[in-house]
Order: structure tokens, then sequence, then C-alpha cells
């Protein structure tokens, strides 16, 4: 008797080891001290961070010269303190109080040996601390990217709490960073315990032959089951039931964390794509599936193993 399928291993960008101290945060004497010994990520507009060639590790820089208004802190790993600072002119506009001594912003944005990788990219490759600071600094930076006006009054914020929080100098607003979340069900068609077959959906945006399973974001006053139910339902037009948590990860693009389901349907239920949204769906059988992680497969490409889609497709492959 096999038991009900897991995710195979943590998801990439799910395995921090970050401490996020949060109390440090609006405590000005230690966030100063942190800095002082601190090491600085930089961040371009494109989301790109410097990564020794071939190396696990990012290319973090030393602080320099007093605590920047700009600088974020991500947390601590192993006693060091480790921040955020965008890295060219594009980022810095919107932020306040940019510190113009400070010397990263165009001077040592590329050391020889590094090169610029996005957390898409890269996040499964890096070290279990290095993925957890790259996509803390990922999502930090995409909020503020968007946050830079009262939702209240529509003054400009100011950057409070070592960057985790927005405070109105107008009418007093606080805001912290905010994140969506969206579910991601892996439906399987319920034969023995793990299924015999997957649901597999495209997009119409995305490469030639790419499949992936549903998803879709958590509405106003809705249950995470209950959005899992309707965003099948509206993208293939079938019913799942037996609902059960996988697991989770955040995925900063811009702003999401994906919390991750399996459920069951009838594998003769006709699949109706939702127009617009999905351009073709199909029940594919584990050996197919097990065939398009082992080899080349020109009609069937699967995510990339940063996402938790493919945690979640590679646990049932290897299920029995
Ligand atoms: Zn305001």
């Amino acid at each position: 008797m096999s038991s009900p399928f897991q995710l195979p291993a943590v998801p990439r960008l799910s395995r921090s080891t970050v401490d996020r101290n949060e109390p440090v945060r609006t405590d000005p004497a230690r966030l100063a001290k942190l800095w002082a010994t601190g090491r600085v990520l930089l961040l371009d507009a494109k989301g790109r961070t410097p990564v020794r060639a071939g190396a696990t590790e990012l290319a973090t820089r030393p602080t320099a010269g007093d605590l920047p208004a700009a600088a974020m802190l991500l947390g601590e790993a192993d006693g060091i303190g480790y921040w955020v600072l965008p890295s060219d002119e594009e980022l810095r506009e919107g932020v306040p109080s940019p510190d113009s001594a400070w010397g990263l912003w165009t001077g040592a944005a590329s050391e020889a040996g590094e090169e610029w990788h996005d957390l898409r990219t890269t996040g499964a490759l890096l070290s279990d601390t290095a993925a957890g600071l790259f996509t803390t600094a990922v999502a930090l930076a995409s909020w503020h990217a968007k946050a830079g006006f009262c939702a209240n009054c529509g003054s400009a914020v100011e950057r409070v709490n070592a960057g985790w929080a927005t405070h109105c100098p107008n009418c007093g607003r606080e805001e912290y960073p905010r994140t969506d979340p969206a579910v991601i069900c892996l439906v399987h068609d319920g034969v023995g315990v793990n299924g015999s077959h997957v649901l597999l959906a495209r997009q119409p945006i995305w490469p030639p032959h790419r499949y992936s399973v549903l998803a879709g974001f958590v509405e106003a006053g809705e249950s995470l089951e209950g959005c899992v139910a309707r965003e099948i339902e509206e993208e293939v037009g079938i019913a799942v039931t037996d609902i059960r948590y996988l697991g989770s990860q955040p995925w900063p693009f811009p702003r999401s964390v994906m919390i991750g389901f399996t459920a069951v349907a009838d594998g003769q239920a006709t699949l109706t794509p939702a127009d617009g949204e999905i351009e073709a769906a199909q029940w594919v059988s584990r050996a197919k599936v097990r065939e398009a992680f082992a080899t080349d497969v020109p009609d069937l490409k699967l995510p990339g193993p940063t996402s938790i889609a493919y945690q979640m497709i590679k646990g049932w492959a290897a299920a029995d």
C-alpha cells in the first residue's frame, strides 16, 4: 500500500536559515552595529544580484561609512548582518533620502569572476542561506518599488524599521510589506492512492510545450481550499475533491507566496480550457512525466527547479 505523495524536498526558496531578528529593526544602536560589521547584497532594477561564477554563494560587499537611509536589513546569519541596497540609478528613483556618498551606486557594481543572476534562474542552485537572503531582498525591493505613496492620503512615504515598514509623514499611516497568497494545485485522477495521470495545462504566453499544474490568486474573503476548487473549475471546467496541503514557498514576482495543494478529479471528465487563460490542458501519465524529467521530451517541457510546481510534479512522479 503506497502512501500519499509529498514534496521530495523543501521548496528551493523556502530554505532560508536567516534570522529575521524583527526586534532589531527599531533599535538604532543595534542597527548601526549590524551595519558596521555587515555585508551588502546589491540588487539591480531587474532583480539581479552578483553571484560568484559557478558558486552557490552571493557575492556580497563589505559595508562602508554610515548606515544609508536606503539600506534594508535582511537579517542575520552566522553572526553577520546582511543588507540590501539598489545597485543602479533606475532603482534609486523613489528611494527616500539616497546617500549619494555611498560608493556602490555605480562604482562597485561588477567585479571579476562574478555574474549577475536573477532569483528564478539561480534560486535552486544557491545555498540555503543565500537563497533566503536573495528571496527576501527581491520581495522587499518589489514591495518598495510600488509602495512609494500613502494609500490613505497620497503623500510620499518614508522608509522606517530598516526597510520593513513605511510611514506617512502627513497622516501617520504605517504600511508593512504586502504578500499576495496564491494557490497552486496538482490534480490527479485518483486511481490508486496517487493517481495514474496528472492534470497539466499551459498558458498562451508560456514557451512552446511548457506545461505545469494549475494556480491562481486567492480572492478577498476566500479560503485557500475554496480558491483551489474555484480556480480549477474556472480554468478547466472540472470539480475536485480530497484537497490536501503539500507545502509553500515565497514567490516574490512581484509579491506572492505560493501555497501548494493536491486534489483529485475524475480523469474521464471533459476538460474545458478557459478562453484566453489556458491554451491547452491534458491528463498526462506518470511514465511520460518521468520521461520528461529524465530526458528531452519535445512536447512536454516541465517547470524549472526553482518553482514549487517542479517539486510538486517531481514528488507525484516519484510516487507509486
Ligand atoms: Zn498618508
